[in-house]
């Protein structure tokens, strides 16, 4: 119901109070205040039964909000021009308003008919039928009054979509001029934070991959803007949506990162698997396989990259015979060290420990300045590598 509410004063000295007066001037609203408020007075009821058969049935609440200028723009992108709405010229000129029933009747059914199949195309379509459900009116402004309150004034914002609803009315976000500041704020955060992770990132040889998260829109505009140096912006695997900003954002960042974290290193596994089956199919030099191979590569200085199965089991293994004192140690693969026999006596030996030498292996190569990779099953070929034995190498230089 569209109305106004007006402040009536009484003459005579026995009415101290203000009464209150509601005017409603539209024709739906008439009809909307008739069935859904009404009077208890049947006088009163057949008086507006009365007023409503002789009013005008001009109304105001079924006014399109959405200007001619603007659903031109609209259309356009649908690959569509005035020619396909005659008899709307004066809409589209922005000389006139259309109610939603003309909405509806006239361009909906013809939109929806002009296939377009793009996603902008998708995407205004399903706006427009949006719209036509929706029950915004546009109101003509009667007037501007200009307030001076002291006390604080709050900027409200709304991401992405920069208006919002409040006491029934849609309000945008504030001025231009504050956009600009804002603008301004944001775009020196968004450098001072893409300084920062360049400066912290750059050189960082165990950064794999970089994922942002945050609430808003604004990480798509750090991420496509100029904010990260080009070798730090590669390494982003990703931008996620979150709930929430701070620690708890941060939390529910590396919570929904699992599928692009997989995704990554399963890619970079596969891209360095490649390359050393590569230079093994090429017969380069460069790749070497095996533990007794790599640990004289890993003694000479010369793995630049080591790969490491995940499935890796090698162990150094301390046997002592029960019978007689004979005593051995042996690097062998885990499942390897049952049945083993006394050389002395034949007695079955006693496994008295078992040590994993990865990490043995994974201190030669840090030392070396070689990078160790771990690589999973999860691959064809990181099955093949589990294969030849679990432990390979990218060679720095061709051994002599
Ligand atoms: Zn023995």
């Amino acid at each position: 119901i569209i109305s106004s509410l007006k402040t009536v004063k009484m003459k005579g000295s026995f009415a101290k109070k203000d009464r209150y007066c509601l005017v409603i001037t539209d024709y739906s609203s008439k009809k909307s205040f008739y069935r859904k408020i009404g009077f208890s007075s049947k006088k009163k009821t057949s008086k507006l039964e009365d007023i409503i058969k002789r009013s005008s049935k001009t109304t105001w609440n079924d006014q399109l909000p959405i200007s001619g200028r603007h659903m031109l723009k609209l259309i356009r992108q649908l690959g569509m021009t005035t020619d396909h709405f005659p008899e709307l010229r004066m809409y589209f000129a922005g000389r006139r308003r259309i109610s939603y029933d003309v909405f509806r009747r006239i361009i909906l059914p013809r939109v929806n008919g002009h296939s377009n199949e793009t996603k902008v195309g998708v995407d205004v379509t399903s706006f427009l039928n949006k719209i036509s459900k929706s029950d915004i009116i546009a109101a003509r402004t009667v007037s501007i009054e200009e307030v001076q309150k002291p006390g604080d004034f709050y900027d409200m914002e709304v991401p992405l979509y920069r208006n919002f609803i409040a006491n029934s009315f849609l309000l945008h976000n504030s001025q231009a001029r504050y956009a600009r500041i804002r603008e301004g704020l944001l775009n020196d955060f968004m450098k001072k934070v893409g300084d920062t992770a360049s400066a912290q990132f750059k050189g960082l040889k165990e950064l794999v991959g970089i994922i942002i998260g945050g609430p808003g829109p604004i990480k798509e505009e750090f991420y496509n803007g100029e904010f990260l140096t080009y070798d730090i912006k590669k390494k982003v695997l990703g931008v996620i949506d979150t709930s929430y900003s701070g620690i708890p954002g941060l939390n529910e960042t590396v919570e929904r990162s699992d599928e692009l974290l997989k995704e990554a290193s399963v890619t970079r596994e596969r891209k360095l698997l490649e390359r050393f089956f590569g230079e093994f199919a090429k017969d380069s030099g460069l790749a070497i396989y095996g533990l007794h191979e790599v640990i004289e590569a890993l003694k000479a200085g010369n793995v630049d990259i080591l790969l490491i199965s995940e499935e890796f089991d090698w162990v150094r293994a301390s046997f002592e015979c029960p019978k007689c004192d004979f005593k051995k140690e042996e690097v062998l693969r885990s499942e390897d060290t049952k049945g083993h026999t006394c050389d002395k006596c034949n007695s079955d030996l006693n496994v008295t420990g078992e040590n994993d030498i990865t990490e043995e292996i994974v201190k030669m190569a840090e030392e070396t300045g070689a990078t160790v990779e771990y690589i999973s099953t999860d691959t064809a070929k990181g099955e093949q590598l589990k294969e030849i034995g679990g432990i390979a190498g990218i060679l720095r230089f061709k051994a002599a």
